[in-house]
């Protein structure tokens, strides 16, 4: 089979299939509270987990509450996360989105957007400061089981060289153009998230991906156009 003749559409549903039987199906389950998640995913921009969690816990310690953090001042808590990078853009950013919360609904908390339509709630998301389409997708899908899909680095790079989405879909692009092709279920949405994150973590890595113990390689455009080239 020619892997570049199968629809996207049919290759996104088979890629899901496939990778539900190579890895655990794993429940939907809230791991963190939405203030918490959404916090700690601004933190976590280019920093690791281990990273971003320090500097989550310091600064709550420090401070006491979301109320402290939001009136602290900005040196003071780009300090208390001086694990994660760009502390002195965090920092302000963190008490911006902060402070719009408290603003906009008067107390710190976005447990509301689990009544808020999908579309009202990723643009009311998006609209703070530091918070873009992978973040929102997240919070969305994780905490309040809506459908939509995040796309980190992982599950794009498989994506594209499986063939899901073309060479010239960019990353912002890519939530919607997958999203399109499969069910819109919060659990397959976040089951699919989930393996393609870990296939890109542990088979399909950025310098070497070993596609040789690969259970997509059948559908794999990259995989058949490097066999075509004879360099693999
Ligand atoms: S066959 Fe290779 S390139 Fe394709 S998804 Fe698998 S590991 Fe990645």
């Amino acid at each position: 089979m020619n892997a570049h003749e199968l629809p996207a559409e049919e290759k996104s549903l088979q890629t899901h299939e496939l990778l539900n039987k190579e890895y655990k199906r794993l429940k939907l389950e809230s791991r963190r509270a939405p203030m918490h998640e959404l916090i700690s995913t601004m933190l976590s921009h280019r920093t690791n987990h281990a990273d971003e969690e320090k500097a989550y816990y310091t600064m709550l310690e420090h401070f006491g509450d979301w109320e402290g953090v939001m009136n602290a001042d900005v040196n003071e808590l780009a300090d208390t996360i001086q694990t994660t990078r760009y502390p002195g853009q965090k920092a302000p950013q963190i008490q911006q989105v902060l402070r719009t919360i408290k603003e906009e609904r008067g107390e710190i908390s976005i447990d509301f957007l689990a009544d808020m339509p999908v579309e009202e709630a990723m643009a009311w998301l998006t609209g703070l400061p530091g918070v873009g389409l992978k973040t929102a997708t997240l919070l969305l899908l994780f905490n309040f089981k809506k459908p939509v899909l995040p796309v980190d680095t992982h599950v794009f790079r498989v994506s594209q060289r499986v063939g899901l989405i073309g060479a010239r879909v960019t990353a912002n692009k890519a939530h919607a153009v997958l999203l399109d092709m499969l069910p819109k279920d919060a659990e397959e949405l976040f089951n699919f998230h989930k393996h393609l994150f870990w296939h890109g973590q542990r088979i399909c890595t950025f310098y070497s991906p070993t596609c040789e113990k690969c259970v997509l390689n059948r559908i794999c455009n990259y995989y058949q156009d490097v066999r075509e080239k004879g360099v693999d």
